[in-house]
């Protein structure tokens, strides 16, 4: 999964361009900096990569998702439907707006469930904010049809699946505006930052000058004339930037390495006739981060994570339990804790956190384990994860007889 695994000469190499200038601002000081705009030039970079027409680099991925909100004027007591499980910054993105998050069912996807978002729209509903959890996409085509049919303006929190995409188009373009994030432990990493991408000229212009005060900014630079909206700071600066631009230079051979690596653990485990697999609608599409699996039930899935755990198998996630990724385990969502007041707490909202539950999201949560692909395994790495993974699921499952 991470792309911080390969931090080196490359990365070092585009950071020294940018100290040797002395110029870490990502605007104006155009002589001074002897023509690197490593910001500008990752933007060009990502919007090819992605096919986009956009791109805007930004502080995180968490204010990459506020910026997509603030660009579609998105913002104080609308309702936006999101998951229930991601990670937690998803949902800080839309509370940071002022919008008001209604949680709804994912399914075999780890991503919303279309059945779901048609079940949970009233007239208040103004948009989707859809991650695609865990490196895959959600069904996607159906989920755009929804949104197209019912007028609904539809957010792709993209951070954990850069380079994923569905039927040779990249996620994070199906909707009005894609999210991604670099923070150190996604697929590529600035060691923090993110970005937004659009064909819409109009979104991006919005969310260039939101992210840096309200100012436009005209050719590569900010003018002090103009700054037509309120904004505030989500800027990334040049140091950032240029980690990311190495790191976006290594995405093919990333994506090559998860996926071969993918397929020896998934292999591996398809020999156990109790083990079945996340429904990726488009195989083909997957980044391949994590290997994400299901048990029969909620007994059987701790019975694996504990073997796993006991065997020193690492890098493996029991979401159910974790802290930040399952709404069950939100308390300071539930219980409404904050340190500035959000609308959720005064306006009326379409469901009570603090009681609201999934039985259907749980049934699928109970039963998942993820396992992270790593970019650098060697061969007799990989060769002698294999063989332990199938020495320890033996114990607790039983093996397809060869
Ligand atoms: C990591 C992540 C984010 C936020 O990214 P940061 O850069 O850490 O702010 C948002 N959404 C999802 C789904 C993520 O995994």
């Amino acid at each position: 999964m991470p792309g911080s695994e390969l931090i080196g000469a490359e990365e070092r190499k585009e950071i020294n361009d940018v100290l040797e200038t002395g110029i870490l601002f990502r605007y104006n000081h155009d002589e001074q900096r002897k023509g690197h705009w490593k910001a500008k030039t990752f933007e060009q970079e990502l919007a090819k990569f992605t096919g986009a027409e956009h791109a805007l680099m930004c502080s995180s991925g968490t204010t990459a998702v506020a910026l997509c909100m603030a660009a579609c004027g998105l913002g104080m007591g609308d309702e936006v439907l999101v998951p229930p499980f991601t990670y937690i910054a998803t949902i800080e993105g839309v509370l940071l707006g002022g919008a008001i998050p209604k949680f709804v069912d994912i399914d075999e996807t780890l991503c919303l469930s279309p059945a779901a978002i048609r079940a949970a729209i009233t007239p208040k509903t103004k948009a989707v904010v859809l991650v695609h959890m865990c490196g895959a996409m959600a069904q996607i085509d159906e989920i755009v049809q929804i949104c197209n049919e019912h007028n609904l303006i539809l957010i792709e929190d993209t951070a954990q699946a850069l380079g994923a995409s569905f039927k040779g188009k990249m996620l994070g373009t199906f909707g009005k505006v894609g999210a991604y994030s670099f923070d150190f432990f996604k697929i590529i990493t600035a060691g923090e930052g993110g970005a937004i991408v659009t064909n819409d000229k109009q979104m991006y212009l919005n969310a260039d000058m939101f992210s840096d005060h309200g100012h436009d900014h005209i050719g590569n630079n900010r003018g002090m004339e103009g700054h037509p909206v309120l904004g505030t700071n989500f800027r990334t600066s040049e140091l950032h930037a240029a980690v990311a631009l190495a790191q976006l230079r290594k995405i093919d051979y990333i994506l090559a390495q998860q996926r071969k690596h993918k397929k020896r653990l998934k292999e591996t485990l398809a020999q156990f006739p109790e083990i079945t697999f996340r429904y990726l609608p488009d195989p083909e599409g997957d980044s391949a981060t994590f290997l994400s699996f299901f048990l029969p039930d909620e007994e059987t899935a701790r019975r694996v994570v504990k073997a796993f755990a006991e065997n020193g198998i690492g890098g493996i996630q029991y979401w159910y339990d974790n802290h930040f990724h399952y709404i069950r385990n939100w308390e300071h969502l539930r219980g409404m804790k904050t340190l500035f007041t959000i609308p959720a707490q005064t306006m009326e909202c379409p469901q009570d956190y603090a009681t609201v539950q999934f039985p259907a999201t749980d049934a699928i949560m109970q039963r998942l384990i993820s396992m992270v692909v790593r970019i650098t395994w060697t061969e007799e790495e990989l060769n002698a994860l294999c063989n332990k993974l199938t020495e320890v699921l033996s114990g607790v499952l039983t093996k397809q007889a060869a």
